[in-house]
């Protein structure tokens, strides 16, 4: 029996979405600036608590979509002519010149594959694509083992020669294609807060796709209220609320993009060992990190590499954790050190 859920949205529900609080004299205050359009196949918000008077609202929001655009048509494998999908269209091993925010993303890349010992790895591309996941249509069915073990064969971020003085890649083996989906959001997020920040505006959340990066203070004169979703594939349930800022985050789960057939779930979270999709208890982890690129690559380190491995990443990396995990009384929350230590020093 098929069962598709097949959402491309974000996994946090943002409660402070309510554009308008009370202020003492009951009048309500709203943000000067919300921002929210598509991009990257899917949303982006940004709201602003204080705007200084130098900063003209179209003029940043035209900034805002310049700079997004960009960053789309340099890391994008759903664009055809993008940096990134001209390099995969390439069976050379020739080395390619690539844009500066290409090489960004391709180091930390391959920083977090090191460091979770290949669970993330972009070059999973092809097997994305061949679970139905990626550019190609969903077509929810278990791919032909023979074809599995054929583009195992070609797959590894160690293939993947990065020149980082010359801003220059190459592939050692030809047939590499690499899918920058679990972690260029992320630095898209972070690009923003940056042009936010060189224009002095310290008060801000930035949101794509359900990464997140926030500081300041929301329009109460508070930290910003962030719902972590329970992670239910069937209704939208919260299963906590937390008051941060200064601080990024991203949560990855396998309850957003997933079909399931015969009973067995199948998500868009690819373990490159196996070529499979995750089959674990893990059923989503948030990480906090200074970084939402890092915080968004290590959500699905952490993601494939499940609930005990995950957890001793975590706790041997000092990575701020949530995990929510299924059992069979409903689904369970464990938090590493640094996570508690992260709510215990900022509240
Ligand atoms: P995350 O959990 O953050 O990442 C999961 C994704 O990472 C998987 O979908 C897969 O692509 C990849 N992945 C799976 N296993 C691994 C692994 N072991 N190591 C590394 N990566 C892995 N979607 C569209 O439908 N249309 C578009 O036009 C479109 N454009 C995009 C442009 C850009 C620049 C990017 C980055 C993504 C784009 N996407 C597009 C994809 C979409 O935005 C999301 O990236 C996708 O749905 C997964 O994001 P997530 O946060 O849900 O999952």
């Amino acid at each position: 029996m098929l069962k598709i859920f097949e959402f491309r949205i974000t996994f946090l529900l943002i409660l402070c979405l309510n554009l308008v609080a009370c202020s003492d004299t009951n009048q309500p205050k709203t943000y000067p600036f919300v921002y929210t359009e598509m991009i990257m196949g899917t949303s982006f918000t940004i709201k602003i608590t204080t705007l200084p008077a130098a900063v003209k609202i179209e003029t940043l929001k035209n900034q805002i979509k310049n700079l997004l655009d960009k960053l789309n048509g340099d890391l994008s494998t759903y664009e055809p002519k993008s940096a990134l999908s001209l390099f995969n269209q390439k069976l050379s091993s020739d080395w390619q010149i690539i844009p500066n925010s290409l090489l960004i993303v391709l180091v930390e890349a391959q920083r977090i594959s090191q460091l979770s010992a290949g669970a993330f790895d972009i070059s999973v591309g092809k097997l994305v694509n061949l679970w139905g996941f990626g550019v190609e249509p969903m077509h929810f069915s278990a791919p032909d083992d023979n074809i599995l073990k054929k583009v195992l064969a070609t797959l590894g971020y160690q293939h993947l020669l990065i020149d980082k003085p010359a801003s220059k890649i190459k592939k050692q083996q030809p047939e590499l294609y690499l899918d920058l989906s679990a972690i260029a959001k992320g630095y898209a997020v972070d690009q923003v807060a940056l042009l936010l920040e060189v224009q002095e505006i310290n008060d801000y959340m930035v949101e794509i796709g359900g990464e997140i990066r926030l500081k300041g203070q929301n329009i109460s004169g508070a930290g910003w209220k962030i719902a972590i979703e329970k992670p239910t594939s069937e209704k939208r349930v919260i299963q906590k609320v937390v008051s941060i800022s200064n601080i990024a985050m991203a949560t990855s789960g396998d309850y957003r993009n997933f079909f399931e057939l015969e009973g067995k779930r199948y998500s868009h979270t690819i373990d490159p060992r196996t070529g499979r999709p995750i089959t674990h208890q893990l059923a989503s982890v948030t990480i906090l990190n200074n970084s939402a690129m890092t915080a968004d690559a290590l959500a699905t380190a952490i993601m494939v590499l499940g609930e005990d491995e995950g957890y001793r990443l975590a706790q041997q990396q000092n990575i701020a954790a949530l995990f929510i995990i299924k059992t069979t009384e409903g689904f369970v929350e464990k938090s590493s050190s640094a996570f508690i230590k992260f709510f215990k020093e900022t509240s």
